[in-house]
């Protein structure tokens, strides 16, 4: 009886582990693609299962954060069995194409629906990586306690008038370090250090938690304004949940530097891995991803406006957002100011 019992939990233990990390695809096994993700939203799995119905190819999907990915495809070499990297950052994309971790791809697909400011630049062979959708970096704000015009601008933030009142995620999350980079490349090094400066200066607490959890406690009364990325902001106007209802009653929303150089916008983006085995696979999974059920996916499930200028989306909560002003910074610029910015962040004490 007893050995029946071990045997049992033993034989549980396997099972449990194989679904922690699941069996990697062959070489060259044309039905099933590796894919490194960093997209950490639970709706895309009905998107890679749209692939596999389409195709018959599976989708062993690693999870990773945008650094995690990097650094494992870094450590794997030539021996990732890595086919598609997915990621949700412009900074990160292009770190990754410095460090030579994808690959170029020539199609016609790819070309023809992602508008050139959305991919890598082609040098003759192909890009190195496309978006597959964008999000914006905005500002929700206690209606009760903030006007609007106080921080309808990125540069408002550092505003003294703002004291105690400003919340965002950790300086050096990959969202934080495009839009300083962003800032940088905009107003340029002296500028970006007062300024980030400043916004240590108005905050109302440490930095922590996810942008979800800024736009909450600037609804719970503990900040009066945050930084977020749009989807998250869209995802509590979708939901039916009482408690989000609140929150969204509670809180403004604004696109800063309308009458500027216009809003932060990011980028998610995919590359075929510099050492892809399923090429093949991977190909017609990034072309999936480009076409229209996948990019009217981006916008319905999780929030993002599609990379396809084309697409036609039925999202109630980004149709209520509406239209706005996107700044023009290259991603390059982005992913080289980094470094700066971080040593920035360290100076003024933005942790
Ligand atoms: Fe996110």
């Amino acid at each position: 009886m007893h050995r029946r019992l071990a045997l049992a939990a033993a034989l549980a233990a396997l099972a449990t582990s194989l679904v922690a990390t699941p069996a990697l695809a062959q070489q060259g096994d044309a039905k099933v693609l590796n894919l490194y993700s960093a997209r950490h939203y639970q709706t895309d799995e009905a998107l890679y299962e749209g692939f596999t119905r389409a195709t018959g190819i599976r989708v062993n999907r690693i999870d990773g954060d945008d650094n995690g990915i990097l650094s494992r495809l870094k450590s794997e070499g030539a021996a990732s069995p890595a086919d598609v990297v997915l990621l949700v950052d412009a900074a990160r994309l292009w770190r990754a194409e410095q460090d030579g971790l994808f690959q170029p791809v020539r199609s016609a697909v790819l070309e023809q629906r992602i508008p050139a400011a959305l991919r890598s630049e082609d040098a003759g062979q192909g890009s190195q990586w496309f978006g597959v959708s964008t999000r914006a970096r905005v500002t929700v704000y206690d209606k009760a306690r903030v006007q609007p015009a106080q921080v309808d601008s990125y540069a408002k933030l550092a505003d003294p008038a703002l004291r105690g009142l400003l919340c965002t995620r950790s300086g050096s999350h990959p969202y934080n370090l495009s839009l300083f980079g962003a800032m940088l490349d905009r107003t340029g090094p002296q500028a970006t250090e007062q300024w980030l400066r400043g916004l240590v200066a108005n905050m109302a607490r440490a930095p922590k938690g996810g942008d979800t959890d800024q736009i909450r406690a600037v609804a719970s009364g503990e900040c009066g304004v945050a930084i977020t990325n749009s989807y998250y902001l869209a995802r509590l106007m979708r939901s039916s949940k009482p408690e989000d209802r609140a929150v969204v009653e509670r809180i403004g929303v604004l696109f800063p530097d309308q009458a500027g150089q216009g809003t932060h916008v990011n980028v998610a983006g995919m590359a075929m891995a510099r050492h892809a085995k399923n090429r093949d696979a991977a190909l017609r999974f990034m072309e999936y991803l480009a076409g229209d059920a996948a990019q009217i996916y981006f916008a319905d499930g999780n929030n993002e406006w599609p990379a396809v200028a084309q697409v036609r989306t039925q999202n109630p909560a980004l149709a209520a957002l509406g239209d706005f002003r996107r700044e023009n910074v290259s991603v390059s610029a982005i992913g080289r100011n980094q470094a700066m910015v971080q040593q920035m962040l360290d100076r003024v004490g933005y942790r």
